[in-house]
């Protein structure tokens, strides 16, 4: 079993990256977000539970995106898996690697984007994504709760050896052209 977790700041293309390279590796894709979007659009317990907190960019409690993610863990395939937007807290990192421990610790793919260059693509992904949360105030709330809560990891990650920094600059394709090699 191989697991990954595409990792970086809001705007650094962890979706688009970990969407290719699920398909490249014939691994599960599990991005939190998409799956706290979806339990708000169908408005179910937890959807209502967590659809302020997204709105305002802030972190959704660690005991509900990790019991999200043990659903996920226990339903997926022998493969493994991708994780996109998870782990964002130290807890959520703990409690992955005890998921997985008797299986496969992940390799954390980092994807290093400049701050201003983040603010470029978040500016111009609100134009288009439609998202609810990209707007200014909670973009800005987003990058904030990024470098609290969740660019600690890379400590965490480094001290394990289970980190590789790749550049999130430049075309889609060249990004994913330098962690296809990583991955290889
Ligand atoms: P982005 O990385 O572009 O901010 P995501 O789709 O990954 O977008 O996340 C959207 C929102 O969902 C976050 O701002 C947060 O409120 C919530 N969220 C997603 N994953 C987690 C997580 N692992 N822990 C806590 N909240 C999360």
């Amino acid at each position: 079993m191989l697991n990954y977790i595409i990792f970086g700041p809001p705007g650094a293309g962890k979706g688009t990256q970990a969407k290719k390279l699920a398909a490249k590796l014939n691994l599960t894709h599990i991005s939190t977000g998409a799956l706290l979007r979806e339990e708000v659009s169908r408005a179910t317990e937890i959807g209502q539970r967590v659809q302020e907190v997204m709105a305002r960019g802030e972190l959704v409690d660690d005991e509900i995106v990790d019991s999200l993610i043990k659903d996920k863990i226990q339903n997926g395939h022998e493969a493994g898996f991708i994780f996109d937007g998870y782990p964002r807290t130290i807890n959520q990192a703990r409690n992955l690697d005890v998921l997985l421990a008797a299986k496969a610790l992940p390799l954390t793919l980092n994807l290093e984007v400049s701050a201003d260059e983040l603010a470029k693509r978040l500016a111009l992904r609100g134009l288009e994504s439609g998202r609810s949360d990209d707007n200014e105030a909670t973009i800005k709330n987003r990058l904030l709760a990024y470098a609290r809560q969740t660019e600690p990891l890379l400590d965490f990650y480094a001290d394990h050896k289970r980190l590789i920094s790749v550049a999130g600059e430049g075309t889609m394709d060249d990004v994913y052209q330098r962690l296809e090699k990583e991955v290889s």
